[in-house]
């Protein structure tokens, strides 16, 4: 039985991955997410999603994706959360740098700009300290603001 919206397929193949259950809210954020390259803050996801989608259920979708590890999260200028799709659990290869342009405020992902894990050991947090993940943040100009 062949899909009729194609971009269903990954977001229902990741609620199942991670067991969750599939809801319209869940199912449509992650449709976002996933035909997305850019991380997004929640205006920009619910700007996509149908106009009665609770903002609130929206969150608590978001906190949820992010603890099951489905997505991740970046913070930018103005201190909100932007989300995109990926996994950063296992893998390590996932694990990328992150762009913020200090002229326009624009978040990206650098996917090829992989986070050596070796980073980790040579900076040496005090013991003591559990570290779940580096987050590298790249600041400049994007190609547009130069
Ligand atoms: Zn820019
Ligand atoms: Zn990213």
């Amino acid at each position: 039985m062949a899909d009729v919206n194609t971009s269903v397929g990954p977001a229902e193949a990741l609620l199942k991955k991670s067991g969750l259950k599939r809801t319209p809210v869940r199912i449509g954020v992650l449709q976002v997410l996933t035909n997305q390259q850019e991380p997004m803050d929640v205006g920009d996801i619910l700007k996509l999603l149908p106009s009665f989608t609770e903002p609130v259920t929206v969150y608590r979708t978001l906190n949820t994706f992010v603890e099951k590890k489905i997505i991740h999260r970046v913070r930018g200028e103005d201190r909100s959360w932007r989300y995109a799709a990926g996994d950063f659990s296992e893998a390590s290869e996932h694990q990328h740098a992150h762009f913020v342009c200090d002229t326009c405020g624009k978040v990206e992902c650098i996917s090829d700009a992989k986070i050596p894990m070796k980073l980790l050991e040579k900076i040496q947090p005090a013991p003591g300290y559990r570290i779940d993940h580096p987050e590298v943040l790249l600041h400049g100009a994007c190609p547009k603001c130069q």
